[in-house]
């Protein structure tokens, strides 16, 4: 029934392969267009956890009282150059006003119901890709230095309670038993025991794709840079000056969706939170799991290909230059927890979608009801990408989406 309707899903990070392979499961005919190697971008560098228990958002109550001091010290996983904030003054309000109790109560509750969908949209994507192998299923720990540090994240872990993730706590020689390679001692800790993780973010998207390409997928190796809408139609024109018409379009380009111009695609409050990863290769047994040392903000993630610390979140745009602050930080923490090597033999800097009220935007357009979105998933892309897919897919099939899709309509920014 699908098979003469032509989907273009623009970007092919983690979230436009999953859209893709949920369409063609649906029965539609799907192009793909980005300008890299797909899955290359920011869902190469991430922590590779599937976070079903990230329901806490980046805005927080506390941090009016702690950002005076994250912004100013060197010790501190938060970064915001002072002149791109100016620049950026609307961004940022709207930011802090999401950083209101009631605020973050409601985001927790929303992405806590949309995380418990996890799995329903990632496991019939690995299964269909043949891609189960890169699923590591150990857990994931959260560890605080100090009771104190344990006692900051108590507002934290109720909110993750009340919205159903199930922990463990552990107190310092459960720590050690665990993760005999953390050097340095931990006070408390949390273990989501059902946590998973991928081995390889890069190999998950590379095997979608080649999944994508045998179900006959077409890939336009081009920068999409406008979509216009017309009475009937929808077209993509791209950067080499070819234009590409389709029945729908999915824009998915992650971090530079709001780049895409035309009078299909409208201006929403997308900014990017800056992350970065070291990497050492071959020192991944010195931990069985992912842990995050919950306020230095970042995990130390066993990859197949060595130990990943990922973490920071900068404000500073969409520059390529990498801010060496931010990787001596994750180098100096690293070092404090494990025996590492001086220097790691990767640093990475990637650019997180980010509104202002830490929800993606997953449905249809307001200017054009051929144009649907699928971006601005922060934190949390590698774990919504498969839900995101399969939502998508619901819409376009015309079904009811299995899941309320209400909250994260672009009609919030109005
Ligand atoms: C340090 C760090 C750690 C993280 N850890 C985790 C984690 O553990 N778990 C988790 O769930 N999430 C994590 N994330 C978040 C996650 O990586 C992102 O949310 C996710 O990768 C976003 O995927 P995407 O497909 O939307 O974007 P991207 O991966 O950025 O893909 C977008 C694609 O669109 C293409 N594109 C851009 N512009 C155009 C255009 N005009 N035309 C065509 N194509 C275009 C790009 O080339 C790119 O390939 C982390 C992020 C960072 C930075």
């Amino acid at each position: 029934m699908n098979e003469n309707k032509i989907v273009a899903v623009v970007g092919a990070g983690i979230v436009g392969t999953s859209c893709a392979l949920w369409l063609q499961k649906k029965g539609f005919l799907v192009t793909l267009i980005d300008p890299d190697k797909p899955g290359s971008g920011t869902s190469s560098g991430n922590a590779c956890i599937i976070a079903d228990y990230g329901c806490v958002p980046v805005n927080s109550p506390s941090i009016f009282k702690r950002l005076p001091g994250l912004m100013f010290s060197s010790n501190s996983p938060l970064s915001v150059d002072v002149k791109y904030a100016l620049t950026h003054l609307p961004w940022m309000i709207r930011f802090l006003s999401n950083c209101r109790p009631s605020r973050v109560a409601r985001i927790s509750r929303i992405l806590g119901k949309l995380l418990l969908k996890t799995y329903e949209g990632l496991d019939p994507l690995l299964e269909f890709s043949d891609s189960q192998h890169l699923l590591s299923q150990q857990g994931c720990m959260h560890l605080y230095k100090t009771e104190r540090e344990f006692k900051n994240a108590r507002a934290a872990n109720q909110m993750r309670r009340d919205n159903g993730v199930i922990f463990s706590e552990l107190d310092a020689a459960d720590i050690r038993e665990l993760e005999p390679g953390i050097k340095s001692s931990f006070a408390r800790g949390l273990l989501f025991d059902q946590a998973s993780q991928v081995i390889n973010p890069q190999s998950l998207t590379t095997r979608y794709f080649d999944c994508f390409q045998k179900n006959l997928g077409r890939y336009v190796k081009q920068r999409a840079l406008a979509v216009v809408h017309e009475k009937d139609a929808v077209r993509i024109l791209l950067d080499d000056g070819e234009i590409l018409d389709a029945d729908r379009i999915v824009i998915a380009a992650g971090a530079f969706s709001r780049q895409i111009k035309g009078t299909g695609a409208e201006r929403l409050p997308l900014d990017t939170e800056r992350g970065y990863h070291v990497q050492y290769a071959g020192m991944q047994s010195l931990l069985n799991r992912p842990v995050s040392w919950n306020e230095a903000g970042f995990y130390a993630t066993p990859m197949d290909e060595g130990l990943r610390i990922a973490g920071t979140v900068e404000i500073a745009g969409y520059q390529e230059t990498k801010n060496p602050r931010n990787l001596n930080y994750l180098i100096r923490k690293g070092q404090e927890m494990f025996d590492l090597p001086e220097r790691p033999d990767q640093e990475w800097l990637g650019f997180r979608p980010t509104f202002p009220d830490a929800l993606p935007v997953i449905g249809y357009s307001l200017v054009s009801e051929y144009v649907l979105y699928a971006f601005g998933h922060h934190h949390l892309g590698l774990t919504l990408a498969g839900i995101t897919g399969k939502l998508i897919a619901e819409l376009i099939n015309d079904e009811e989406p299995s899941h309320n899709i209400k909250p994260f309509s672009p009609r919030r920014f109005l």
